[in-house]
């Protein structure tokens, strides 16, 4: 039977990449929440929309419709906003310096964790974020807690970030990473942490491949 696997942990520690191919391994859609709360963000900075104004917060979310189309070359899912192809401009470091205190924000996590839950009506799939087997499926059959070390974290996502043509200096990174982090960790409205059923994996020392297999495996139980 489809199950649901749900990976979480701090940022850059290679979530996602592990998630698009345990998803495609196992055959199952890919769901990257990262980038549902990166597209809000962007959606926030173009329009100016204040975070401590609850009317515009609000106003905001209902203008906001995110969805994810296959990308035919790439196979994998680019996210929209409105229609719009956002997939590179979510990424970049002045979408990442905002993103962690728009996800703060309880009106933000609430639309976004409801659209969330729709998606997973269909089983078979592979969510990750920050409290997918907390608070989106706390019934998944499967949850990882993932983290590695914070320079290679650092190190990952720089070259990352270079593969899409913007250099940006380690130091930037990894204080992004920490703040990120900080404010992911402390935030009242369900805040990071390791679900008591999930299983902890320190990829620090691992290939991706050998993560892959081991969250195959896992899900294959
Ligand atoms: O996964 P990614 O690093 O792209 O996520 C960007 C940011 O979105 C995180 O730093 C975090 O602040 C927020 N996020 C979240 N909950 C999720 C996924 C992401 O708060 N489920």
């Amino acid at each position: 039977p489809k199950i649901i696997v749900a990976i979480d942990g701090y940022s850059s520690c290679g979530k996602s990449t592990t998630a698009k191919q345990v998803a495609k391994q196992l055959n199952y859609a890919y769901i990257d929440t990262g980038a549902m709360y990166r597209a809000v963000t962007l959606f926030f900075i173009q329009n100016h929309i204040s975070v401590s104004n609850p009317k515009e917060v609000q106003k905001a979310l209902s203008d906001i419709h995110i969805t994810f189309r296959r990308h035919k070359v790439k196979g994998t899912n680019d996210t929209y906003l409105n229609g719009l192809n956002v997939e590179d401009e979510i990424r970049k470091m002045y979408v990442s310096e905002q993103v962690s205190t728009v996800s703060a924000v309880a009106e933000v996590r609430h639309a976004l964790v409801a659209q969330q839950q729709r998606m997973g009506k269909t089983r078979g799939i592979v969510m990750d974020g920050r409290d997918i087997g907390t608070v989106v499926f706390p019934q998944a059959e499967l949850k990882i807690f993932m983290t590695a070390d914070p320079m290679i974290r650092a190190q990952r996502r720089q070259t990352e970030l270079l593969e899409k043509g913007e250099l940006v200096g380690l130091q930037e990174i990894a204080e992004n990473l920490k703040m990120r982090d900080h404010i992911d960790t402390t935030r009242t409205e369900s805040p990071l942490r390791q679900a008591e059923d999930a299983v902890f994996i320190d990829n620090s020392l691992m290939t991706l491949d050998e993560q892959v297999e081991m969250v195959v495996r896992l899900a294959d139980e």
